[in-house]
């Protein structure tokens, strides 16, 4: 027997029309391009309705930054039965192309900030037919793109009074491809439905615990997991949003904070060690910011503890990929460091488990390690237009290529990323415990460790240091060091110091790219004992 709800599809324009009609009077700050607009969720509803009704394609692109036009178009698009696709500009330029050449679309929204990378990309991109630039009309510039809008003429040539058409809740909404780390990127393809159940789910009080009363600051970039979700938690949640546009620099993010009385910001632990730093430097607060969310890799211990004691700031840590949509298991914990370490929970909506090379499921002892996998509301089932890529289990789990244990009451702990891990005589050591360790040392700011191959032990570690700026750690002072935390077997082979660690697209540690250096030669190991 069929329930006698009314039929009311879970899709992302009544997550805007609620933001809309609830909290129209709510703030959205924006930054971009040296434009700066306060605007509010009755204005975006109007808009985003203006430009959803002048839509007629499958699908569009993006390639821009957090602004509130960039916010409007996740909803105009998906609420015209459309997919947004949110190219990253932080990939390698052939990736980008490659994204955006696969998905198909013939209609790119870029704004001022991405204008020279599309013309440099634009070459590359013949199924492109027009470019629309998301920039107020008197900034239009100059430009040898071909067919050239301006985004607030689609706007003005809309109607505000239109009526999102009815979607079927499980219609793509957004595609977002994986950085291609290992390969060439795939496109995870979000529903609406995925989407908004994630949002409502990580969103609530065992995740992000948002309310009206908070302001975001949005750090991640929108094309990264749909930034995190944050154009949907605003509306949803009525809180008030803060959009940085493709500014990440640490002043400017600081300023944000204190001006914008932000309640709490997520962002990957590089930014947070950042802003960290430049708290201690200049001696300032942090205002009204009381939680942080670090997602991304795997978080500092004495980073979550300096902000905790120096500030009475909560790190709300979580665990996610691209294939996840956003957040799936979030470590909900008030003042326990000890929990807040760990990656946390399931949120309701998705499960996890391990298993071992066979696929039989692994203990839940909170020791021993296997593959994570995930499956649940948001979570991939295929690739986009990638029949080929299988990323699920034959029973219907998403293997995560993450390595992880699992305690008995279904906390997770994230050993490694699958081919991070050192495999050392048979046994795996974790090169994230690892780094951790080493970033428990003062003098050391950044770390990161590498396998090396070894004639007997067939991989052995190699660690990569920055020290902090003053600094002079020497390899003896980490080894004693790194001694009174791991087993003796975990200890560096080699510890190479740099200047710089190379980041990825998404603000995190390239290991691939650290590899390359090692194979160039531009990082020479050489054996300590
Ligand atoms: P990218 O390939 O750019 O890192 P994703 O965002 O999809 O793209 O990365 C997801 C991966 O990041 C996870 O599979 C995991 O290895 C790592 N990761 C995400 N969150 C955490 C976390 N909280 N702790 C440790 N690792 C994490």
């Amino acid at each position: 027997m069929l329930g006698l709800n009314q039929d009311y599809p879970l899709t992302l324009p009544t997550v805007l029309e609620h933001g809309a009609a609830n909290y129209g009077c709510t703030e959205v700050v924006s930054f971009g391009h040296g434009e700066t607009v306060r605007t509010d969720y009755a204005a975006i509803g109007r808009r985003a309705r203006r430009l959803g009704s002048v839509l007629g394609q499958e699908m569009y692109g993006s390639l821009a930054w957090n602004t509130f036009r960039h916010l409007e178009l996740f909803y105009a698009v998906s609420g015209a039965g459309a997919v947004l696709h949110t190219a990253n500009p932080r990939l390698p330029p052939a990736q980008i192309a490659y994204t955006i050449d696969f998905a198909g679309y013939n209609t790119l929204f870029i704004d001022l900030d991405t204008l020279a990378l599309a013309e440099s990309l634009q070459p590359q991109l013949p199924k492109i037919e027009t470019y629309i630039v998301m920039a107020p009309r008197d900034a239009m510039p100059a430009t040898d793109l071909p067919n050239a809008v301006c985004y607030e003429d689609l706007i003005d040539a809309g109607d505000a009074d239109w009526v999102w058409p009815t979607i079927d809740e499980r219609s793509g909404a957004v595609l977002c491809f994986t950085s291609g780390t290992t390969g060439a990127p795939k496109g995870a393809l979000y529903s609406h439905r995925g989407t908004v159940l994630n949002a409502l789910s990580t969103g609530g009080g065992n995740g992000w615990g948002l309310s009206a009363n908070d302001a975001i600051l949005a750090v991640p970039g929108f094309f990264h997991c749909n930034g995190w979700q944050i154009p949907f938690f605003g509306p949803m949640y009525g809180a008030k949003l803060v959009l940085p546009g493709r500014s990440a620099d640490t002043p400017f993010l600081h300023r944000l904070i204190i001006q914008e009385s932000i309640s709490v910001a997520p962002g990957v632990p590089t930014i947070w060690l950042g802003l960290l730093e430049h708290c201690r430097e200049t001696q300032q607060d942090l205002g009204r910011l009381n939680r942080i969310f670090s997602g991304g890799s795997a978080p500092p211990a004495a980073m979550m503890e300096a902000y905790l004691r120096d500030f009475g700031i909560r790190t709300i840590h979580g665990w996610g990929m691209t294939e996840t949509t956003a957040g799936s298991t979030m470590s909900f914990a008030l003042d326990d460091l000890a929990k807040m370490r760990t990656q946390g929970k399931p949120l309701y909506g998705n499960e996890i488990r391990i298993v071992d090379e066979t696929g039989k499921a692994a203990p839940r002892d909170g020791k021993t390690p296997g593959s994570l996998q995930v499956r649940g509301h948001w979570v991939a089932g295929g690739y986009f237009r990638r029949p080929d890529a299988v990323c699920q289990s034959p029973d219907g789990w998403l293997d995560t290529g993450d390595i992880a244990a699992i305690d008995p009451d279904n906390t997770l702990h994230l050993l490694d990323r699958a081919k991070d891990m050192v495999k050392s005589g048979g046994e795996w050591i974790s090169s994230q415990a690892l780094e951790e360790a080493a970033l428990r040392l003062p003098s050391v700011q950044e770390a990161a460790v590498l396998a090396i191959p070894h004639p007997k032990w067939q991989e052995r570690p190699l660690l990569v240091l920055v020290a902090r700026p003053g600094a002079n750690p020497t390899e003896a002072d980490v080894i004693t060091h790194l001694s009174q935390i791991v087993p003796k077997w975990w200890l560096p082979d080699a510890i190479v110091f740099v200047d710089a660690l190379p980041l990825g697209p998404t603000g995190k540690l390239a290991k691939t790219e650290l590899r390359q250096w090692l194979k160039d030669g531009r990082l020479s190991p050489y054996p300590i004992r």
